[in-house]
């Protein structure tokens, strides 16, 4: 697993060295459009601190975890998908398919999702 900052995808864009659409940023999280997107929308929301993944969160990375979804939702409402609805995915490690290790909500919306997941 990938635990050395220097190359982790998501602190690069977190950080502008590596180019994404983003459509919010503030000191503590950067949210983007995913490159492969599997709803109408789907933009990923991560902490510029670097956490792998769920299983490696620390008590003072609480509020960051939090302010993960609130972005979200803020997202979520701007595009207009909060009452008909949109999903929060985190997939940690293997069985979840977690591909990039660098802790990461999957903010889904435009379409209506199954349940349970595949
Ligand atoms: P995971 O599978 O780890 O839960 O989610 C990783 C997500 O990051 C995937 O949905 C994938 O499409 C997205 N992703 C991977 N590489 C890039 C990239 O370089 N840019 C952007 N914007 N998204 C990426
Ligand atoms: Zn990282």
């Amino acid at each position: 697993m990938l635990r050395r900052m220097s190359d982790c995808l998501f602190c690069k864009i977190a950080a502008k060295q590596l180019p994404a659409k983003l459509v919010h940023e503030d000191p503590d999280t950067v949210a983007f459009e995913d490159i492969n997107p599997q709803a109408p929308t789907h933009v990923v929301v991560v902490p510029r601190k670097h956490v792998a993944t769920l299983n490696d969160l620390a008590p003072e990375d609480e509020a960051v975890v939090g302010k993960l979804h609130r972005v979200a939702a803020k997202i979520a409402k701007e595009r207009g998908l909060a009452e008909r609805g949109w999903r929060a995915v985190m997939n940690c490690n293997r069985d979840a398919g977690q591909t990039v290790f660098h802790l990461h909500l999957h903010l889904l919306g435009g379409r209506a999702f199954g349940w349970p997941p595949g």
